[in-house]
């Protein structure tokens, strides 16, 4: 069966002004499963008058309300999570867990969008004798949310919930690759109850996205992809005074110490590297070990994990990656470390058996490094490959760590709080494991690489506190009330506030 994928514009599906489809195909078999919109600017502006239309009314109802509509969508998320999980196997090549994961996470955001109207208040001060001031979140307008394929439904439920329940109208541009997912989510968004205009999706490629960005009424973008896309959004939003949230690629690094936990840290590596395929921005990628164990060698107990993989979707196996140029490229990074002299500890380039003849299948493959200059060492893979470097000295391991141009996430292996200590205070990167391969930041915290590093750009959180900060503007207000009359409160009244206050109330201060 092949979805075609529309538009999602007042609460309809529409076809693309300009007619023009691609192709979504299964990474299991590359054959075509669907077709998808590909959109313009007309499609966008389409969306965004809608948005427009849409504000004044969705924006006046309390957060609570907003939040009611919110509850009932995540109920409808929590009904159709197998189907929605199917969705994202057929498209993105997940195992079925893995799918499951996906929504399941991608809910938890949804969840926390739903507390804002207990986490979300302003603050309220006297700041004067008399003189209160307050603030008060107002909602931007229309957002706009673009996200990639890695994860069809969380990665959109990361923003659009959030931004949604403070009042703002969403337009979400899901990946070409992958939108089938958020295809079957339009249908709840009607059911969940939101208006027409409120929570809309346009689907397209570059031209697209250039035009959600360019459109003068669309106040925030968020993002969320590859380095060089998310350098791109970001430097183009800015060019428009626009508020931006942009986070790219990752090149995490695992460091294990002799003292590790053999068992949980050779599951946690191997897990951590070829889960989905290694398409995960969490993914590790880097393992640096640190001098040796007399008692286990982790190196080949890696090795011999990894290797008894299986390919499939079914649960615990390993899908196909995305499509056939990633899987051209997973492989070029291989064979340059061959070039350099590293050593192929495990390939996985040609798996004996396949799934099916026609799908994008790479086994695991660990590669130990000579050379601390391979490109494979720096640059993001995006697939199921795992880099070995062994060195000497923790300062070792904390410079390579240090000097890589990402900044997404790092984690420690050992059995010593203090050695955890001296590594978690010296990483750079923004969110820190120890004995926790994808050490994601779960709600309340903030999930997001470093500022200024090639893992992320612009403004602010893309989950969170952070995300509630850059979904809002914080008005304040300072209000002096007159002082009741003697003759109402029956006995004698000053006047609010002292001389001082009067005079920083007139700009003297
Ligand atoms: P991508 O950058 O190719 O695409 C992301 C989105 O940008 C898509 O919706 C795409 O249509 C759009 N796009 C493409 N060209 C554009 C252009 N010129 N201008 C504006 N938008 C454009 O990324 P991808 O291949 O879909 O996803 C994989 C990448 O995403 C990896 O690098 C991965 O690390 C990253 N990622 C990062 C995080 C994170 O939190 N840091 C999370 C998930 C994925």
């Amino acid at each position: 069966m092949s979805t075609t994928c529309l538009n999602w514009i007042d609460n309809k599906y529409e076809p693309p002004i300009g007619g023009e489809y691609c192709d979504v195909t299964s990474p299991m078999t590359n054959e075509v499963v669907g077709k998808c919109a590909v959109s313009g600017a007309a499609d966008v502006n389409k969306a965004v008058d809608c948005a427009t239309a849409a504000f004044p009314s969705w924006s006046s109802l309390t957060m609570k309300a907003r939040a009611a509509i919110m509850l009932k969508f995540h109920a409808l998320v929590k009904r159709d999570t197998q189907k929605l999980a199917e969705l994202i196997v057929l498209e993105n090549g997940k195992n079925m867990v893995e799918a499951v994961a996906d929504v399941a996470k991608g809910n938890e955001t949804v969840e926390y969008a739903c507390s804002l109207p207990q986490v979300a208040q302003g603050k309220n001060l006297t700041v004067s004798r008399g003189i209160d001031c307050r603030d008060t979140r107002r909602p931007l307008g229309v957002v706009a949310s673009i996200v990639p394929f890695n994860f069809p439904f969380m990665v959109p439920m990361w923003t659009s919930p959030i931004a949604l329940v403070l009042g703002n109208c969403v337009i979400v541009k899901p990946s070409e690759k992958v939108p089938l997912t958020m295809n079957a989510v339009c249908s709840l968004v009607v059911e969940a109850g939101f208006p027409p205009g409120v929570f809309q999706f346009v689907h397209g490629m570059a031209d697209c996205c250039n035009a959600i960005i360019e459109s003068p009424k669309i106040s925030a973008v968020s993002f969320v992809g590859s380095s060089p896309i998310a350098k791109i959004v970001a430097d183009k939003c800015r060019g428009l005074n626009k508020r931006v949230v942009a986070l790219g690629g990752a090149k995490n690094h695992l460091v294990a110490l002799p003292d590790a936990d053999k068992e949980g840290t050779v599951r946690d590596v191997v897990a951590s590297f070829a889960g989905a395929s290694g398409q995960r921005c969490m993914a590790a990628s880097v393992l640096l070990v640190v001098g040796e164990n007399k008692e286990y060698d982790l190196i080949s107990e890696v090795v011999e994990r990894a290797k008894n993989l299986v390919l499939g979707t079914a649960a615990g196996e390993l899908g196909p990656v995305i499509d056939a140029s990633s899987k051209d490229k997973i492989i070029s990074y291989i064979e340059d470390s061959e070039k350099s002299g590293a050593e192929i500890l495990l390939d996985g380039r040609n798996p004996a058996t396949t799934p099916t003849a026609t799908g994008n299948w790479l086994s695991p493959t660990i590669i130990l490094h000579k050379s601390k200059s391979d490109k494979a060492l720096h640059e993001e893979i995006f697939g199921p490959v795992l880099s070995i470097y062994k060195v000497n000295t923790w300062n070792e391991a904390i410079a390579i760590e240090n000097g890589n141009a990402f900044g997404n996430a790092a984690c420690i292996y050992t059995s010593k709080g203090g050695s955890a200590d001296w590594f978690t205070s010296r990483f750079r990167a923004g969110m820190l494991g120890v004995n926790v391969g994808i050490p994601v930041p779960r709600e309340p915290f903030a999930f997001g690489g470093l500022y200024g590093t090639l893992s992320k750009y612009g403004d602010g959180d893309i989950t969170s506190e952070g995300a509630i900060e850059f979904f809002t503007t914080r008005i304040k207000i300072t209000t002096r009330w007159p002082a009741p009359l003697s003759e109402e409160v029956g006995e004698e009244v000053g006047i609010g506030g002292d001389a001082n206050d009067a005079a920083n109330f007139n700009g003297k201060m």
